[in-house]
């Protein structure tokens, strides 16, 4: 049998997988096991911030492989804590906790959320008021937040106390604030998996407001918007606004799991000894890394993303077959008149991939992609879409 028969064999069923097996990549490259050579404008689902095998990366991780590769929670080990201290001098943040994934980074949010609440104010104001359109995560709590219906189905029943208000609607906001104890408001700057659109830049000046006259944590989700993909290092400082709550994961492990909810002055001394933890949390290799990301996301990289951004949006906007293109920087959306399920497969037949959001086309490009490649590959979007 081969890779793709031996898969629908063992994996379990949930995902559905271009037919496309990738066997190396380099850069915005990557091969298939044919030696069939494609130009990545998917970064991995917004996760290799330098693309595939970066040579800094690679050499920072396995440096730190064969020196100490995990030692657990129970001791100092120094890769965590330089992290940690980077992301607060880089945010204005405090404290940090690791995690793996984003959906984690989010639980470690609402749990803050509700601790905090619940010294302040009492354990009733525990709601967590989220956004129509978001995505959060996968556990349970996290599909609960995630303000979709398409993803409550079949996990019936989810933890309590999510409620989500219209996006962009803060009479609605305002609403729910009345009628439910809300301990946190979590908010993506641009919603992704939602079919990548900015918030209302009134909107999240609003949310933020409200948040603070009424002691409620604001918690930006940075998870995939996050560490410079917006043109800022994190999307929600193109807002003007300060979170209590940050989290992130996706691009700032370049490729490993790495999770991370950073915890603002009202927040930094929520969680005690013994009230959250994670075997892989702050992990040495991944946090070695990070370090390596996070330290080469200065103002000539972001720059660069910003300029990238303009191409693609000046090169696609308006263009025959487009409708319209959303997003922020490195994540952007492109709604299209043909089926976009059928501009990624011809975009896939003619050596570039792209993916989807909701009905659009999904680009999240290395932050780095080469201008020659990125050209290439959004004149050959502009050709399928113009069919
Ligand atoms: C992907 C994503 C998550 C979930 O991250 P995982 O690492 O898959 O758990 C949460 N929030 C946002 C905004 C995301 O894009």
């Amino acid at each position: 049998m081969n890779i793709q028969e031996l898969d629908r064999q063992y994996i379990a069923g949930t995902y559905a997988r271009f037919p496309l097996q990738l066997v190396k990549g380099k850069g915005s490259l990557v091969w298939d096991e044919t030696g069939r050579e494609y130009i990545d404008l998917g970064g991995g689902i917004a996760v290799n911030t330098f693309g595939f095998a970066d040579d800094a990366w690679a050499e920072a991780i396995s440096a730190q492989a064969q020196i100490l590769q995990h030692t657990s929670n129970l001791y100092y080990s120094a890769p965590c804590v330089r992290l940690a201290e980077q992301l607060c001098l880089r945010t204005g943040m405090k404290k940090v906790f690791f995690s793996n994934s984003g959906a984690e980074a989010n639980e470690c949010a609402i749990k803050v959320a509700r601790q905090y609440a619940a010294q302040k104010k009492g354990p009733e104001h525990h709601g967590i008021l989220t956004l129509s359109g978001s995505f959060h995560g996968r556990t349970l709590a996290t599909l609960a937040a995630t303000g979709q219906e398409v993803f409550h189905r079949h996990f019936q029943p989810l933890p309590e106390g999510f409620v989500s208000a219209r996006t962009n609607d803060l009479e609605d906001v305002k609403r729910l604030l009345a009628k439910y104890k809300v301990a946190g408001i979590l908010f993506e700057a641009v919603q992704g998996e939602g079919g990548v659109n900015p918030l209302d830049p009134e909107f999240v000046r609003g949310l933020a407001d409200l948040a603070a006259q009424q002691d409620i944590l604001l918690m930006a989700d940075e998870v995939q918007i996050g560490n410079g993909r917006s043109g800022a290092l994190y999307g929600y400082m193109n807002y003007g606004v300060q979170p209590d709550v940050v989290t992130t994961a996706k691009g700032l492990g370049g490729g490993l799991p790495i999770g991370a909810t950073l915890l603002g002055e009202k927040a930094q001394d929520v969680l005690g000894p013994g009230m959250h933890g994670s075997t892989f949390g702050g992990n040495p290799v991944c946090c070695a890394g990070a370090l390596n990301i996070l330290s080469r996301i200065d103002e000539t990289l972001l720059a660069g993303v910003r300029e990238r951004s303009g191409y693609i949006m000046d090169a696609l906007t308006g263009a025959p077959g487009i409708r319209s293109v959303t997003g922020m920087g490195l994540m952007l959306g492109i709604e299209t008149e043909k089926d976009s399920g059928q501009v990624i497969s011809a975009c896939m037949d003619r050596g570039v991939l792209v993916i989807r959001a909701k009905e659009k086309v999904r680009l999240l490009p290395a932050l780095n992609i080469p201008t020659d490649l990125l050209k290439k590959a959004v004149d050959i979007i502009k050709g399928v879409c113009a069919e």
